[in-house]
């Protein structure tokens, strides 16, 4: 058995809103004691000297895109979510199943160096999953020494066969150009599932496989309902985008003659294993739904103000019974993968939904919902908590960095303050993964080389397809102000907030 003590350093007691001098006894990877300085005993055990240290709970990323770690800077300035979705073939097309593991790592870095140490990941690929794809994202996420979901992100609608009268107002030069971008038939995209559930090799331990059908919109009924078997045939977790901007919501009361979230409970895919990204555009009908069947929500509130899609209902979630956890979501959409930003912007977003300060979220129960909430947005039982029982997932922050100078109220100078600038070290699973602001599981002298001229080379290949993006986004774009215009009981964009109740 291999025994760890962490020694010196102060342990973070997210309920107790303490930090008191600890050492850490860890057993093969699982958190065994928490106990007073002095008193942990184990002759054989290594020991992890951690003086002016604070430990906290890894963070917990519960949505994110791995193809997007080589997209930086892709994404233009001021573009909503459906811009962003007509020019994914510039942005993520034409990928090597190298690309793809290199896009992944790029993503995980960058996580663990912010203090993250398990996400959950809908990765895309064109025109369907593969075995050897999912595998390379696997694989970066195990060599980098992260735990994660990773799940193939699939449609068998492309945007302009997902929106209902987008083709329609398109103008004509350009009509056939669009009725040209469609989507594999669903049943290619199942078995290529199935056929990547099947050949899982990393088990079910630390980096586990799940199914993601992308937005409802994007998706028919028969291919939401197969997504939702096989997830049952496997048993593995089911996320979607659901209800992320107003001109979804709004299609989809026009296509579906109800909420999203009801065309979800209609077509049978509302249970505990299925989790929502963003919903933003729920209301309290819908909301009680999802707590009703168990379902979960990531929160994803540095997207949702890039792309400009609203500010999700977290409270008003959270009253509802739901469950609730934080995510970045893909650097597309969030130029970045720092939980430490989303978690700090979950607690002052709440803040401009309601003069009624004793319903904004806590800085605490921020913290919570950023770890054991995204633990069960991911399904992990065992991740979030510096307890007995639980993975050694563990963040290293440097006392000594200004934003602990001094030391008053750690819970809310870790929530309010920090930047990810204070992580010195990060445990996952019992191995140092970052020590001392190393990373040593893989070359990230390697990564930035090939990261870089894999960019260069994609940006060529890519080239004629950013072009038909540039040309058509103004169409689109045009289309989505309109269905953004148009009457919707839920109001969750600042402008049109007012201090909604809750
Ligand atoms: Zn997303």
């Amino acid at each position: 058995m291999k025994r760890t003590i962490i020694r010196g350093a102060r342990v973070l007691d997210v309920e107790a809103r303490r930090a008191d001098p600890a050492e850490v006894l860890i057993d093969d990877g699982t958190i065994r004691a928490v106990v007073a300085p002095g008193t942990a005993v184990s002759e054989d055990a290594a020991l992890i000297e951690a003086g002016d240290r604070l430990l906290a709970p890894g963070l917990v990323n519960g949505h994110t895109h791995a193809h997007a770690g080589l997209a930086k800077g892709l994404v233009g300035d001021r573009v909503p979510l459906e811009i962003f979705l007509s020019a994914s073939g510039a942005i993520n097309g034409n990928r090597t199943v190298d690309d793809k593991y290199l896009s992944a790592a790029l993503s995980a870095v960058e996580m663990v160096r912010r203090g993250c140490t398990a996400a959950y990941d809908l990765c895309v690929e064109f025109p369907v999953p593969s075995v050897e794809g999912m595998q390379a994202v696997a694989q970066a996420y195990f060599d980098v020494g992260m735990r994660a979901v990773v799940a193939p992100m699939m449609a068998d609608r492309s945007l302009f066969q997902a929106l209902p009268g987008l083709i329609e107002a398109t103008p004509e030069g350009l009509r056939e150009d669009v009725r040209r971008v469609v989507a594999a038939p669903y049943q290619a995209s199942v078995e290529a599932c199935r056929a990547i559930l099947k050949a899982w090799r990393h088990g079910r331990d630390r980096v586990r496989p799940a199914v993601a059908p992308t937005i409802p919109l994007h998706c028919s009924d028969e291919f939401l309902v197969a997504c939702r078997d096989l997830a049952r045939d496997f048993d593995v977790r089911l996320q979607t985008h659901l209800a992320e901007t107003k001109p979804q919501a709004v299609l989809g009361v026009k296509k579906y003659g109800k909420s999203l979230t009801g065309h979800l409970a209609a077509l049978g895919l509302l249970e505990e294993r299925l989790s929502a990204a963003h919903a933003i555009w729920i209301d309290d009908d819908d909301m009680r739904r999802l707590a009703d069947a168990g379902c979960s929500v990531s929160h994803n509130p540095m997207s949702n103000l890039r792309i400009g899609s609203g500010v999700a209902p977290v409270r008003a979630m959270l009253r509802a019974g739901l469950r609730v956890g934080i995510g970045t979501d893909g650097t597309s959409t969030s130029d970045g993968q720092n939980m430490f930003e989303a978690t700090r912007l979950a607690a002052l977003l709440s803040r401009l939904t309601t003069p009624d300060y004793a319903h904004w979220l806590s800085a605490q129960e921020t913290l919570r919902l950023a770890t054991t909430g995204s633990a069960g947005v991911l399904g992990f039982r065992d991740i979030g908590r510096l307890a007995p029982g639980y993975r050694a997932d563990i963040v290293f922050l440097d006392l000594g960095h200004i934003t602990y100078v001094p030391l008053r109220d750690p819970v809310l100078q870790l929530v309010l303050a920090e930047s990810g600038a204070a992580v010195e070290s990060v445990m996952i699973d019992g191995r140092l993964v970052l020590d001392r602001g190393r990373l040593t599981t893989i070359d990230e002298a390697k990564l930035r080389r090939d990261a870089v001229a894999a960019a260069a080379r994609l940006d060529e290949t890519n080239a004629a397809a950013a072009a038909f993006a540039h040309k058509i986004a103004d169409v689109v774009g045009a289309f989505c102000i309109g269905q953004g215009r148009a009457p919707h009981h839920v109001h969750r964009r600042l402008d049109e907030a007012a201090y909604a109740a809750g």
